[in-house]
């Protein structure tokens, strides 16, 4: 369960920080390393304060961006040492590990670290359901990257454990009956929000020229309420059946 959760780094210009992330990681049992748009190669250095851990690194997979890291992920979870630079969900750590491990019984969720030295973009920010910032001193919250990476990756390690623990429990109880949500992944959810952006278009909602913040306000609502696969799918439905009674596009206007 533990390797269905993806460490990704972006932009990380530290091979040592690589490294130690591979060490933070494996200490805590988890495996799958995602570089997005790594500004250095692990090297020599990340080996060395790999210590025994460079066997992630060889395995680590190199993207060329965030959305291609997270695109077949349930769950995707952002860290910044800022909290409320965007007003997004938010989990502290420890619930942020209690629900990796509980999407990752399904298949693979993300959990996302910016670059040393400033974070991740708004727009990358944007793209994950929910944002954790691990509680440091106000005056100075901006962990190490790979301290950050350690301290989630130790949440994950416990909320795996107490699940160990319950799914021991459960094993002696009769009556139990297990109930399955499932949610959508990342590139299905960018593919629900270009659906929504284009019919808004359409019936003049949204005006080209003048978007405004009506599409990232979308975004906040939607990730608050943490559609399942089965209510996008409605609202995906909802939108064709409005596309299809606007009229055709004449081209001259589009
Ligand atoms: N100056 C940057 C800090 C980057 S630290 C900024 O303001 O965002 C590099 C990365 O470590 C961050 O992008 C984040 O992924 C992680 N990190 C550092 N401190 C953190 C904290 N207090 N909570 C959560 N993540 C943190």
């Amino acid at each position: 369960m533990l390797s269905n959760i993806r460490v990704v780094l972006v932009g990380t210009s530290h091979p040592g920080n690589i490294g130690s992330t591979a060490r933070a990681m494996k200490t805590m049992g988890l495996s799958t390393l995602y570089l997005a748009e790594p500004r250095v190669q692990p090297d020599g250095h990340s080996i060395a304060l790999a210590a025994g851990a460079s066997d992630i690194l060889k395995h680590a997979v190199i993207v060329d961006s965030v959305a291609e890291a997270i695109a077949d992920c349930s769950l995707v979870i952002a860290t910044s040492a800022r909290s409320r630079t965007l007003d997004w969900p938010m989990l502290e750590p420890r619930e942020a590990g209690e629900k990796l491990v509980a999407s990752a019984l399904e298949g693979p969720v993300a959990i996302v670290f910016g670059r040393e030295n400033n974070g991740l973009t708004n727009e990358e920010l944007q793209k994950c359901d929910y944002h954790v910032a691990i509680p440091a001193n106000p005056e100075y919250t901006s962990l190490n990257l790979a301290q950050a990476v350690q301290i989630i990756c130790y949440e994950a390690r416990v909320a795996h454990l107490e699940h160990e623990k319950r799914e021991l429990d459960k094993g002696r109880s009769v009556d139990y009956v297990e109930e399955k949500i499932e949610y959508p992944f990342a590139k299905e959810r960018e593919n629900f929000f270009e659906h929504l952006e284009s019919t808004l278009l359409g019936t003049g909602f949204i005006v080209k020229q003048h978007p405004g913040q009506v599409m990232t306000k979308l975004r906040r609502l939607f990730s608050r309420a943490r559609l399942e696969r089965q209510e996008m799918n409605i609202l995906r439905g909802m939108l064709t059946s409005i596309d299809k009674k606007m009229p055709p596009k004449d081209d001259k206007q589009a």
